[in-house]
């Protein structure tokens, strides 16, 4: 064992699962492109009270699992636990003309007990998009989660949708809820027995046997929406209609961040164990942008995690297609003059190429494209130097040893067919 390991709770993405991360986050990045969201790029940590004044003092992640630290200049700051926080808090520094749409990703630090899916680190891709009141950009961030899903080969997810009301009728239904909750304290769980009063909407969402019981009568959330709120998820959910979304209005989906307002929304896999099913959620935060000193602005935005959507997708062999393996590898017994150049005219064409080092022997530069996974062998000596030519060896799949000697001229054009015959064009699949 080595002397350092990563931290408890961190792990390492190495080659090949790191080629289907990258292809996660990219297939995010052209989802979030199409639809007119642009990358915002934000510090790891901030201000303490960004998280504390936003998340709220009673949410798992701000009460229990921030790492917080003093840096030299006695600032107390935090690691982000999310994404939503830093980039509403860029866009009141900020203040771009609105609609702003932005698309981020980020590692989300958060000290929990590890276990399979869940990480003290783990990373996140998610979009924002401020200052409309529109439920159509509710649909527009929902449907923009499910198409990536989609887009990364996963189809078993169920979505689900609640609406959390707002500053006019959420105060009544928690009044309604604490009287109810005061006739049922001795049943919640050990914690909220203790400290259901400070939010009594955890009690909603919380986990534990005891509590999901007492939850089962409460009062619920969706018979106390006002007329605005009871409009604007009926909009919502009409939207998702139209998108061809099915979904299934959750009760109890208050998510762990005190700051949504109307609706929230999470998309669970069908094909994972519910302790790590969550692959993203979000919902409307109208509040938010003012909590943080700008001016009202409403919001609604989403994150969704990597770690997950890699395991959902392994559920359902998907992504298995992206294995980060170079299409050709380069085997030059010239000198090293061959490999250079034929490296070069492979990667400009688009595709990706791969060489040995060092000068070694046929044997091993052959072990080595082997191990490479390539489908092609280049094979270049002094003769073909000479010639102009290339010797084209297939290495996998149906044709595996067929070999012939071509033009170099030729090479870009036939290793392509080659690659085409194989199912696997040119530059793997991003
Ligand atoms: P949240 O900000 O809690 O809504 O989380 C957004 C998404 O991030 C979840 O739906 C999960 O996919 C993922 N996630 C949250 N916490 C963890 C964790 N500790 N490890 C791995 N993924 C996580």
């Amino acid at each position: 064992m080595s002397t350092f390991q990563a931290p408890t709770g961190t792990r390492d993405v190495v080659a090949p699962e790191s080629a289907r991360f990258a292809a996660v986050v990219g297939r995010f990045a052209e989802r979030a492109r199409l639809a007119g969201f642009g990358l915002v790029v934000s510090p790891m940590f901030e201000d303490v009270a960004v998280f504390r004044r936003t998340a709220g003092e009673e949410s798992d992640v701000v009460k229990d699992e921030m790492y917080e630290f003093d840096d030299k200049g006695g600032r107390r700051l935090a690691l982000r636990p999310e994404g939503t926080a830093s980039v509403v808090r860029a866009f009141v520094q900020h203040r771009p003309p609105v609609p702003w749409k932005a698309w981020y990703v980020t590692p989300a630090f958060r000290y929990e007990r590890p276990q399979a899916g869940r990480y003290r680190q783990h990373h996140q891709v998610g979009v924002e998009l401020l200052g409309t009141p529109d439920p159509a950009a509710d649909v527009e961030c929902i449907g923009l989660l499910a198409g990536f899903l989609h887009a990364c080969g996963i189809h078993r997810f169920e979505l689900k949708v609640n609406s959390m009301g707002d500053a006019n009728c959420m105060p009544g239904y928690k009044a309604t809820l604490v009287d109810y909750l005061s006739a049922h304290e001795g049943e919640l769980c050990e914690e909220h027995r203790a400290r259901w009063r400070r939010n009594p909407l955890r009690v909603l969402d919380c986990k534990k046997p005891a509590c999901a019981t007492v939850r089962e009568r409460a009062p619920r959330l969706s018979g106390a929406l006002c007329d605005p709120c009871r409009h604007h998820f009926d909009a919502v959910l009409s939207g998702l209609d139209a998108l061809g979304l099915a979904w299934r209005q959750d009760d109890t989906l208050v998510r762990g961040f005190d700051y949504y307002t109307r609706t929230t929304f999470e998309l669970g896999s069908l094909a994972l164990d519910a302790a790590q099913n969550a692959l993203g959620g979000g919902g409307r935060y109208d509040g938010l942008a003012e909590q943080l000193g700008g001016p009202a602005t409403p919001g609604v935005g989403f994150g969704c995690g990597i770690e997950r959507v890699l395991l959902a997708a392994a559920a359902e062999g998907a992504l298995s297609e992206v294995t980060g393996r170079v299409d050709a590898f380069v085997i030059d017994l010239s000198g090293g003059a061959g490999a250079l150049e034929l490296t070069s005219r492979l990667r400009a064409a688009g595709i990706s190429a791969d060489r040995a080092f060092d000068g070694r022997s046929l044997k091993a530069q052959l072990k080595a494209a082997d191990r490479s996974g390539a489908r092609l062998a280049c094979i270049v000596g002094p003769d073909e130097l000479a010639a102009g030519t290339v010797t084209v060896r297939v290495l996998t799949g149906q044709q595996a040893g067929q070999q012939e000697t071509i033009d170099r001229e030729a090479l870009v054009g036939r290793g392509k067919e080659l690659l085409a015959v194989a199912g696997r064009p040119a530059g793997g699949t991003p």
